[in-house]
């Protein structure tokens, strides 16, 4: 394609610039976009699309790609949960009614050795400050803080840039001057792969009601591998809440890796459930009297999940 080709590609196809963009690590990023339209409305915890064209190129080390014919003028999108950094450069709660852009915490997928190979990352991760891309006029999605009572107790429990959408509900409980407890953990790999650690220590030092617990399951020097499920069995995170998960008034949020979740299935014929293996946090909170939202049995209850893959 040629330059020309491209700078018109983009003109007609883009609406949002890229103001900032913050690198945690190679693999790691926290983005802020600004649209070229009003912020649309929205609450947090919900998404909205962010997409590049093929023309883009891809940062080096990841899958190589092959494009169908004709595939190289179109755009690849994909959700994005906005995140929020909570709190200003002053170190005071975000003011998010006086900015005009977006949060997005986003990984690398370098490779997916076993479905369609990786298009939208390896090109989010060569963009610049001040480039152009694409995204959604719609930001939607039922994962929200809709059905949280005042003193109920948060907990949310997230894998990786799962905890995108969590931030920006835990800025929004705070803002709220939520009263009951809000317990926050992030499982990732190593230590370098927690994107907002600094803010949740000192989010702890502010407010008595939160707190937050950050799993490194292959950071050198750990001798066991602690998963959030583990953290529920071994009694951990009731240790750190102070008190038994209650289910009569804990709601219980899981965003990320589907295995953690856990999501189960139910036969038609003779409504058994079945949960996955893995066993994943839904089974565990299930057998303790909790109840997962399930949108095809119509069932709202207080675990609630966003799977991202
Ligand atoms: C509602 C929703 C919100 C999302 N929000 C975020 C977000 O805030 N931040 C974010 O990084 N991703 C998020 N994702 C995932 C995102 O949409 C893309 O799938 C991801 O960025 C990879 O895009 P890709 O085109 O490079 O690869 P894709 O073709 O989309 O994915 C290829 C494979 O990569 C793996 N994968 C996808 N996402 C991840 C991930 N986050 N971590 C590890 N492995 C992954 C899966 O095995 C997947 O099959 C969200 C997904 C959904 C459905």
């Amino acid at each position: 394609m040629t330059a020309e080709e491209i700078r018109e590609l983009r003109q007609r196809r883009y609406n949002a610039t890229v103001i900032s963009l913050q690198r945690i690590n190679p693999d790691l990023m926290i983005l802020r976009v600004k649209p070229d339209f009003p912020r649309p409305p929205h609450q947090p915890g919900q998404y909205c699309t962010l997409g590049l064209g093929y023309w883009e190129p891809r940062v080096a080390g990841c899958q190589a790609e092959t494009l169908a014919p004709g595939e190289e003028t179109k755009v690849v999108r994909r959700a994005y949960s906005i995140s929020c950094s909570i709190l200003d450069a002053t170190g005071e709660l975000l003011r998010i009614e006086e900015t005009d852009w977006l949060e997005f915490y986003i990984v690398l997928v370098r490779e997916n050795p076993d479905g369609r190979v990786p298009a939208l990352t390896p090109r989010l991760f060569a963009l610049q400050e001040g480039d152009r891309l694409q995204m959604g006029e719609r930001i939607t999605g039922h994962y929200t803080l809709e059905p949280v009572r005042p003193t109920d107790t948060v907990i949310f429990l997230s894998t990786g840039t799962g905890e995108a959408p969590h931030n920006y509900m835990t800025w929004e409980l705070l803002r709220r001057r939520h009263p009951g407890r809000i317990v926050s953990v992030c499982c990732v790999r190593y230590l370098r792969d927690l994107g907002y650690s600094a803010i949740h220590h000192e989010l702890m030092k502010r407010y008595s009601n939160y707190t937050y617990l950050a799993l490194a399951t292959r950071e050198p020097g750990i001798t066991q591998k602690v998963y959030i499920q583990d953290l529920i069995t071994s009694g951990a995170l009731e240790e750190r809440l102070g008190h038994p998960l209650d289910p009569a008034n804990t709601h219980v949020f899981l965003c990320g890796n589907p295995k953690m979740i856990g999501v189960p299935t139910r036969d038609k014929q003779t409504g058994t459930t079945t949960y996955p293996s893995p066993t994943g946090v839904i089974e565990i909170l299930e057998a303790r009297g909790f109840q997962a939202d399930v949108a095809a049995w119509k069932r709202k209850g207080n675990i609630h999940f966003e799977e991202y893959w």
